[in-house]
C-alpha cells in the first residue's frame, strides 16, 4: 500500500557496472606479459609519479592508488609502472558500452568503468540473467582479462552500492525491498557512496547513527540536518526512488589555490596540488555534462612573476588525467625551448587551471579518474606527503609568448561555481 502518493518502483531493474580495476586491466588485456603481475598507471613514471590504478595482483601485495611510485616499488619491489593510456581505455570503454547496447536502450556511460542500464521499461525481464550475459559477453567479445562488477537495485544509487557490496560475492549483488534493511544493516555511513566524513558527524550529531536509521528518517528531518534540498534526496535514494542531474549553463571553470611558504617546500605537494585542480575541474565538468576545447594554466611565484599558457585543442576532453597530460606536454616544450628549470617548482605561490569553449556529449560522459578505488583517501595520502625536493634550484619564471594570458580567454568575474545539484524525480 503506497500513501505516498508517489509511484515507488520496487521492482530491481536498474543495472550498476564497475569495471574491475579497469586502467590496469586495460593494459593486461593489451599486453599479455603483464597478465598475473602487479602492475601499477601511472600518469607519469617519474620517480614522484602518481599511481592511479593498480591491477589485482598489486593490490594483493597491500598498495594503494594514490601512493607515489617511490615508495610503491619500495613496498613491491616487483611492480611493473605502466603509463597511462587514455586512448587506450577510451576504445574499450567504446566496444564495453556496445555490448550494453546490445541487451538495453537505455544505458548511461557514468564514469570510463561505469555505466547504468535501465529496464525498468521492459517487461519480462531476468536482470539477474542479463547481468550473468553482459559479464560474459564482455569477457568474450571485448576482452578476456575484463571483469566487472554489477549491482541491481530498484534505482541507480542502490544498484551502484549494491556493485561496490558486490565486489567480493562473484561481482553481483542484487537489492531488493526484501533484503534492504540486512543490506544497510551491515554498514556505516561513510561506506554509502556520497556520504564523507564531515556529512557522517553530521547525521550522527544529530541521532542518526546508521544507513538503516537513515532509510527510517523522515524527508524533513534529513532535509534540515543536510541544510539542503539534497537530505530530501537522501530519502528518496534509500527508499526506492530515483534521483536524476539537470545540467546547468556554464562560460567557464576554473580552479585556483594560493600555496603557503610551508606548503610550498614540497614539491609533492605542488605536484599534488597540479592534480587535485585538474580533478576539482573534472568533477564539475562530468556533472554538468561538458567537455572543454580550451584550457588554461597559470603559476604565479614568490617574485611576483608568473608562467601563464591557454592553448586549443581539437578534440574535446573532460578527464583530469587528458588535462594534465597536455599541460605537462606545453611545460616540458616551454621548459626546452627556454632552457629554464622546471615551471612546477617550490617558488611557486598559486596555480590555477581554467576550462572554457564547452560542448555537450551526453553520450560519453566519463571520467578517467573514476577508476581510483577510493579517491578522496589517496588525495588524502598524498597530502600528508611530506618529503623535500632534492634540489634547491631558483628558477627564474618567464612570461609566455606564444599563448594568449589566460585571464583573456575566460572572464573570471563571471565565473561562480553551483553548489548545490539540481535533481529531479522521475
Ligand atoms: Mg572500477
Amino acid at each position: 500500500m503506497n500513501q505516498n502518493k508517489i509511484e515507488i518502483k520496487v521492482e530491481a531493474r536498474v543495472l550498476f557496472i564497475d569495471m574491475n580495476s579497469y586502467f590496469a586491466r586495460c593494459e593486461q588485456q593489451a599486453n599479455y606479459w603483464l597478465r598475473g603481475r602487479p602492475v601499477g598507471v601511472c600518469v607519469y613514471t617519474g620517480k614522484y609519479g602518481c599511481v592511479i590504478s593498480l591491477s589485482t595482483e598489486a593490490k594483493e601485495r597491500g598498495l594503494k592508488a594514490g601512493m607515489r611510485l617511490n615508495d610503491a616499488i619500495v613496498q613491491c619491489p616487483e611492480l611493473i609502472p605502466v603509463e597511462s593510456n587514455p586512448a587506450r581505455y577510451r576504445q574499450y570503454h567504446t566496444k564495453i558500452i556496445n555490448v550494453m547496447r546490445e541487451y538495453c536502450n537505455d544505458v548511461v556511460p557514468k564514469s570510463i568503468d561505469e555505466a547504468i542500464l535501465n529496464f525498468s521499461n521492459y517487461e519480462n525481464v531476468d536482470p539477474m540473467q542479463m547481468a550473468i550475459s553482459i559479464k560474459r559477453d564482455i569477457l568474450s567479445k571485448v576482452g578476456d582479462w575484463l571483469t566487472c562488477s554489477v549491482g541491481i537495485a530498484p534505482n541507480a544509487f542502490l544498484a551502484k552500492l549494491a556493485s561496490v557490496r558486490g565486489k567480493k560475492r562473484d561481482g553481483l549483488m542484487m537489492i531488493t525491498p526484501q533484503n534492504i534493511d540486512a543490506v544497510l544493516g551491515e554498514l556505516k555511513l561513510g561506506d554509502l557512496p556520497g556520504i564523507g566524513a564531515n556529512m557522517s558527524y553530521r547525521l550522527e550529531r544529530a541521532g542518526v547513527k546508521t544507513p538503516l536509521e537513515m532509510r527510517y528518517t523522515p524527508p524533513e528531518r534529513l532535509r534540515s540536518i543536510f541544510k539542503s534540498i539534497d537530505g530530501v534526496y537522501w530519502h528518496y535514494r534509500l527508499n526506492f526512488i530515483e534521483t536524476n542531474i539537470v545540467a546547468h549553463e556554464y562560460k567557464g571553470m576554473q580552479a585556483m589555490r594560493q600555496i603557503s611558504a610551508e606548503k610550498r617546500q614540497h614539491i609533492n605537494y605542488i605536484d599534488q596540488l597540479f592534480m587535485t585542480l585538474c580533478l576539482t575541474l573534472e568533477k564539475r565538468m562530468v556533472h554538468h555534462k561538458f567537455y572543454c576545447k580550451s584550457v588554461g594554466f597559470t603559476v604565479r611565484y614568490t617574485d611576483d612573476t608568473r608562467w601563464d599558457d591557454a592553448f586549443t585543442i581539437s578534440t574535446p576532453v573532460q578527464d583530469a588525467i587528458s588535462l594534465m597530460r597536455m599541460i605537462r606536454i606545453r611545460m616540458a616544450k616551454f621548459e626546452e625551448a627556454a632552457k629554464c628549470g622546471p615551471i612546477l617548482n617550490t617558488q611557486i605561490s598559486q596555480m590555477r587551471v581554467a576550462v572554457t569553449n564547452f560542448v555537450n556529449n551526453g553520450n560519453m560522459l566519463y571520467s578517467l579518474f573514476e577508476d581510483m578505488d577510493k579517491q578522496e583517501t589517496a588525495l588524502k595520502t598524498m597530502h600528508q606527503i611530506k618529503d623535500k625536493f632534492g634540489s634547491d634550484k631558483l628558477i627564474r619564471a618567464v612570461e609566455m609568448t606564444d599563448g594568449k594570458v589566460i585571464k583573456d580567454v575566460i572572464g573570471f568575474g563571471s565565473v561562480k561555481d553551483l553548489t548545490d545539484l539540481d535533481y529531479k524525480t522521475t
